[in-house]
């Protein structure tokens, strides 16, 4: 029975209490990355087999170990996508984006596959926030991205992150890097994992990233990549930093890193923190100029970044970074008896129809008892109808949190609940019986601008 109430290991439901958090991270990126003129694709969870052998490549941990692989009742080897970039890339060639003017931008925010070993910050469901910059070979876009990346952990008030970058050089640069680190890992050979052991002569680079302590310490002295840059890459790098001192962002450059996917050519870079653990890596990127050609089109320049969105959130839960409050009632519509049950859902539903939160009773509580769940479920306002209010012609409406109530003609409720929801609520707290405004924004009401306690903007 436990496989029917527990979900499969490695995965994460996101509760109500949690989603808007998710939905405010990614409303913030989309808006980000809309800024620096990127526009969203979303491609399929699943591609062919291929796709991902080919351009995350044969000799990285993902392909060999990580890919959720099956056939399909086509016979078809199908894998849900382990990173982002490969379906953005075949969505590119498919749909000849690459003939349209230059550089595509294009963002995402999807969902990952990866059989790993579930921990803090490591899933085997887990979602990305990425962008893809196609066609610009400057050092600038190179900045470009990496500033994009900063400036989603300044909006959240991300502090403490470091950014390390290193160039990985082309293929011309690796011959001879390749011959050196041949030479250096066949003097340790007998140490290194079996799998490494087998990417040896294939991709000895590969070797750098593998997570196993041994190989880790053994590629801790093995000879670095930025010793043999050919002349280009070297300029290109040198590019990149000089954009970077322009825009003032700070960066170590770590000739360590060298990334988990195969097409990263020049340009990597990650952005860590310490305070979420071992799985300090909230963002990884760089540059991938040969990807586009290995997967059959034309050679383009390509380069961005894939951040993570559960490690960014568990960063800044841990860094008390802000998080606006779940969206609340912002009126309770309460109901004294049978009588008034109609005047109820008519009002109820025309206050909705004016795009305000606003609730009923649907479990036939008493009024007592709808006063005590209206305050349980955070409502700012409440107000009573009943045979006496529909009599007079007039209802009380009242402010939760302080006790203070306001006489409203029944007939324009409302048109004067909606006229203060659509005020500054300083304002509608001057109107409120001529008192001061002693009041704060309403939960209800700041949600609609990102929590940010700003004005509410005008629905219509
Ligand atoms: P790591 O070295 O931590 O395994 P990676 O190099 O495999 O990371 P990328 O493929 O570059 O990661 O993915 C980009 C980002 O996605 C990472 O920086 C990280 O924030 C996030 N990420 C990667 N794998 C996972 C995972 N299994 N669970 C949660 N987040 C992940
Ligand atoms: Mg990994």
């Amino acid at each position: 029975m436990a496989l029917l109430t527990k979900a499969p290991r490695g995965t994460a439901d996101i509760l109500p209490n949690e989603t808007n958090k998710i939905q405010y991270l990614e409303q913030t990126f989309a808006v980000i990355a809309g800024m620096f003129g990127y526009r969203e694709i979303r491609t399929p969870v699943f591609e062919h087999t291929e796709l991902f052998q080919r351009s995350v490549g044969e000799t990285t941990d993902v392909v060999q170990k990580e890919m959720y692989t099956f056939t399909d009742n086509g016979g078809r080897s199908i894998t849900l996508r382990p990173e982002g970039t490969a379906g953005a890339a075949r969505a590119l060639l498919e749909h000849g984006l690459s003939s349209d003017a230059m550089p595509q931008k294009l963002y995402y925010t999807t969902s990952c596959y990866r059989y790993e070993k579930p921990q803090a910050g490591r899933l085997r469901e887990f979602h990305q926030f990425g962008v893809e910059c196609f066609g610009a070979e400057s050092p600038k876009a190179d900045a470009e991205v990496i500033s994009l990346a900063k400036q989603v952990f300044d909006e959240f008030g991300v502090k403490g992150l470091s950014l390390q970058i290193n160039s990985i050089g082309c293929p011309t640069c690796r011959k001879a890097y390749y011959d050196a680190l041949k030479a250096y890992f066949n003097e340790h050979l007998d140490a290194l994992c079996d799998t490494c052991k087998g990417r040896l002569e294939k991709n000895p680079m590969r070797i750098l990233d593998c997570k196993s302590p041994v190989c880790a310490e053994i590629a801790g002295g093995a000879p670095v990549i930025l010793d043999y840059l050919c002349d280009d890459c070297s300029a290109h790098f040198a590019g990149v930093k000089k954009e970077l001192d322009t825009l003032e962002i700070d960066y170590t450059v770590n000739p360590r890193i060298v990334r988990g996917l195969d097409y990263y050519t020049r340009t990597v870079f990650e952005f860590v923190s310490d305070a979420i653990g071992a799985q300090g890596t909230v963002c990884g990127g760089g540059r991938y100029d040969g990807l586009i050609e290995e997967l059959g089109g034309k050679a383009l320049p390509a380069l961005g970044f894939g951040m993570g969105v559960e490690r960014l959130k568990l960063l800044m839960e841990n860094t008390d970074c802000f998080f606006p409050a779940p969206p609340q009632c912002d009126i309770f519509v309460l109901c004294a008896d049978a009588a008034s049950e109609e005047m109820v859902t008519l009002l109820t539903a025309d206050l909705r129809g004016r795009l305000i939160a606003a609730e009923r009773d649907l479990c036939g509580r008493s009024l007592k008892a709808q006063m005590k769940y209206a305050g349980k479920i955070g409502a700012a306002f409440t107000v009573v109808i009943g045979e006496k209010e529909l009599e007079s012609g007039e209802v009380s409406l009242k402010y939760m949190q302080t006790g203070e109530t306001l006489a409203v003609p029944l007939k324009n409720f409302v048109d004067v609940f909606s006229e203060m929801v659509d005020q500054a609520f300083d304002e509608w707290a001057n109107d409120f019986a001529g008192e001061e405004a002693p009041l704060p924004p309403e939960p209800a009401l700041r949600v609609i601008d990102g929590g940010k306690g700003k004005k509410r903007p005008p629905l219509s």
